[in-house]
């Protein structure tokens, strides 16, 4: 099924919340943030728009994002339903989503103008919703080689400086985007991302309009990593076209569409885990889970003190609270029961879901 980004690491950092939550204290569980990179109009706004599972990015042939968008997803109560709020807009909340495309239109042109000029500033919004992990996403402008309307000579330079403030923080997963209709060899995607992250532990390639690409070519050597190897790996992906979104196409039968569309081409026989949008969440999952994994140590030690800080706490209230003092000691059990059910689901989900 097309799990969108988050739907299963949910659960393990909900199992992590309730954790801290009983022991009275906020958990501090930062997971990295995610940024696209790439040429203008290689797909990087429809990627991040079919990873969060709604519409509301702006998308178009033409320059669309022209302000970075930093987009914090957050999981909210069932009962207040999916919405979303402006930084600058504090306290107005868009329950209909295209609603919010039209005001990020609205606000970029407020301050970058209305001809294809770019800015800096950021745009924040964040979405609440009950299905969503807390992540922060980034929409970036892409990279542009001719000025066009009121862009400066410079625009090239500008872009690329903006792009790298974010990807070259070392917590930043990197989704180097790529059409597959383009000059792979020349990636401004895979360059930029290279030079952030010349290792490539934090750069995943994503392939997009593999569905445009030229009669009689194809994108297997490619996602096979034979063309420009990559550690982490390419995901091969078919978003909606042009017209697509012009006649309203929605998410879900974009999917239905991708599904077809690698089940019928011969080329991408045996490459599943490589291609389609819902592989793509799966491997930012992934990556999720190993990092939580990586920062369980630090959160078991901070739940082990906090535990002995109750306790002495308990004990200091000498005979009166004997009882109270049980319940602590009860509590304690739970709490360390828990956080050993949470390793081992941990691990068991990285067993289950190991690369290949
Ligand atoms: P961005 O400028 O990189 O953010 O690109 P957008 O997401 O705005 O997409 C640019 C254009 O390419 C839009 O018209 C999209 O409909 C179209 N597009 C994006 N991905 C695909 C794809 O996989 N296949 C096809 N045919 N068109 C796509
Ligand atoms: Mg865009």
């Amino acid at each position: 099924s097309a799990a969108p980004l988050g739907s299963s690491v949910i659960p393990i950092v909900n199992k992590l919340q309730d954790i801290f939550a009983n022991l009275g204290s906020r958990s501090t569980i930062e997971l990295p943030q995610v940024a696209v990179v790439g040429s203008q109009s290689s797909g990087k706004s429809s990627v991040l728009e079919a990873l969060v599972g709604r519409d509301f990015l702006p998308r178009g042939s033409e320059i669309c994002t022209r302000r970075p968008l930093v987009l914090q997803l957050i999981q909210g109560k069932v009962s207040d339903g999916e919405y979303g709020e402006f930084l600058h807009l504090p306290g107005k909340r868009f329950y209909d989503f295209s609603e919010i495309r039209r005001e990020i239109q609205a606000e970029t042109d407020r301050e970058a103008g209305g001809n294809k000029g770019v800015s800096d500033k950021q745009i924040r919004l964040k979405i609440y919703s009950p299905n969503v992990l807390d992540i922060t996403l980034v929409d970036l402008p892409g990279i542009t080689k001719v000025p066009v309307g009121d862009q400066p000579s410079d625009i090239e330079a500008r872009i690329r400086t903006m792009i790298m403030s974010y990807i070259k923080q070392p917590s930043c997963l990197i989704l180097a985007v790529t059409a597959a209709n383009s000059d792979l060899a020349n990636s401004d995607a895979l360059q930029i991302a290279g030079n952030a992250d010349p290792d490539g532990y934090r750069t995943i390639g994503v392939v997009t309009k593999l569905d445009i690409m030229d009669r009689g070519t194809d994108a297997r050597n490619l996602l096979l990593g034979k063309v420009i190897p990559l550690r982490l790996g390419y995901v091969g992906v078919v978003n909606r076209s042009q017209e697509d979104i012009l006649l309203n196409r929605s998410i879900k039968d974009a999917l239905v569409a991708e599904e077809k569309f690698f089940r019928s081409r011969p080329a991408y026989n045996g490459l599943a885990d490589r291609c389609g949008m819902p592989q793509l969440a799966k491997k930012l999952n992934q990556i999720l889970v190993q990092h939580i994994k990586a920062i369980l140590p630090g959160l078991k030690s901070r739940i082990s003190s906090l535990l002995v800080s109750v306790a002495k706490e308990h004990a200091s209230f000498g005979e009166i609270t004997e009882s109270k003092a049980g319940q602590g000691a009860l509590l304690l059990n739970i709490l360390s029961k828990y956080s050993e059910a949470f390793s081992s689901m941990v691990e068991g989900k990285n067993e289950e879901m190991s690369t290949s």
